[in-house]
């Protein structure tokens, strides 16, 4: 059985769906602080915190796990660099009360949930898994600890892993049952849309002088699907393979063209305010995928922004949480 931890969350549940489509036995463990119950597709649902310790091991002793997959984290750059604590506390030592209590259980493969944010300010595009990581939030920090003491796990105790970075997360499962819901929202695409729909009264662009083609920051949006394709592929893939693996389409896109593609879709428009760049933005960034596509043999079904935001746009007009 694959314990999925933070399986409530959006990247999460969407794997859930993925790996019980490939016929995978899941259980579900979330603190629900940020996860939907709405979104827990299995019966085995657990409501465990990874500060609890306890509660972790009496999960490990109910069920037969033999893989994890980890996505339970806190992901508001920006607020982890006003409230490191929360980071350092829930996704550094959470993660670590996680990793012994699966080695304590015999319990020794996992895929880690892990970001583009761990390289920081990128020194050229596209970027490769060579990349020098240098963090800028307390966020990124937090991923890149993981994936150091990961690999120092594996070294001691066998300990298989993968960490997959991925860039930027995005649209929603075809049936539309379930998809983005952030509370707050802070992302660009579900922001954008809501200001189509009227929700929000506007859409701010953070920055229209950086040095790109349109002034305005570039990113790799990778569907939902595709990383929970990359989830399955990389869990069968522990015993041959371990390391880092950046998930994204390899395409970047201008937020001018996010909302711009968003009015073709929505056949509507969207308000929109020019405002200054957000702190700790990196003008720039997209990823190479030639390692996901060798290692992993991972092949993306959207690498189209337009497909994309049509599916965003599916779940964001009949949103079910
Ligand atoms: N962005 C924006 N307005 C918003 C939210 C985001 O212009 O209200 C921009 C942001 O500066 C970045 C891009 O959209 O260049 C994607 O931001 P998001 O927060 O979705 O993801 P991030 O790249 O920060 O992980």
């Amino acid at each position: 059985m694959i314990l999925v931890f933070g399986g409530a969350g959006y990247i999460g549940s969407h794997s859930v769906k993925h790996l019980l489509e490939n016929g995978y036995d899941c259980v579900v463990a979330d603190n629900l602080v940020y996860g939907h119950k709405d979104a827990v597709l299995v019966k085995n649902f657990e409501k465990v915190d990874l500060k609890d310790k306890d509660g972790l091991d009496k999960l490990f002793k109910k069920y037969k796990i033999d893989t994890v997959i980890h996505f339970a984290a806190y992901a508001y750059v920006g607020e982890s660099v006003v409230n490191p604590q929360k980071y350092y506390q829930n996704n550094v030592i959470g993660t670590l009360n996680l990793l012994d209590t699966m080695i304590a259980n015999n319990v020794k493969k996992i895929v880690f949930s892990s970001t583009c944010a761990v390289y920081g300010n990128p020194e050229y595009t596209p970027i490769d898994e060579k990349h020098p990581q240098n963090p800028i939030s307390p966020y990124g920090q937090s991923k890149l600890m993981i994936e150091k003491i990961m690999a120092d796990y594996q070294k001691a105790y066998n300990l298989k892993y993968i960490a997959l970075r991925y860039f930027n997360a995005s649209g929603a499962c075809d049936n539309a049952k379930i998809g983005e819901s952030h509370n707050p929202e802070t992302h660009l695409i579900p922001l954008v849309l809501k200001a189509i729909k009227g929700d929000i009264k506007n859409i701010t662009v953070f920055g229209t002088d950086y040095d790109n083609f349109d002034g305005t920051c570039i990113r790799d949006y990778i569907h939902v699907e595709d990383l929970a394709l990359a989830h399955r592929l990389a869990l069968e893939k522990l015993d041959e393979f371990n390391g880092y693996i950046n998930l994204g389409t390899g395409i970047g896109t201008s937020v001018k063209e996010i909302i711009k593609t968003a009015e073709k879709v929505t056949g509507k428009k969207c308000p929109v305010i020019y405002g200054d760049r957000r702190a700790g933005d990196p003008p720039k960034l997209f990823a190479n995928n030639d390692m996901a596509k060798d290692v992993l043999g991972w092949e993306i079904k959207f690498n189209k922004i337009e497909d994309i935001l049509k599916s965003a746009w599916e779940w964001e007009k009949n949103k079910l949480f």
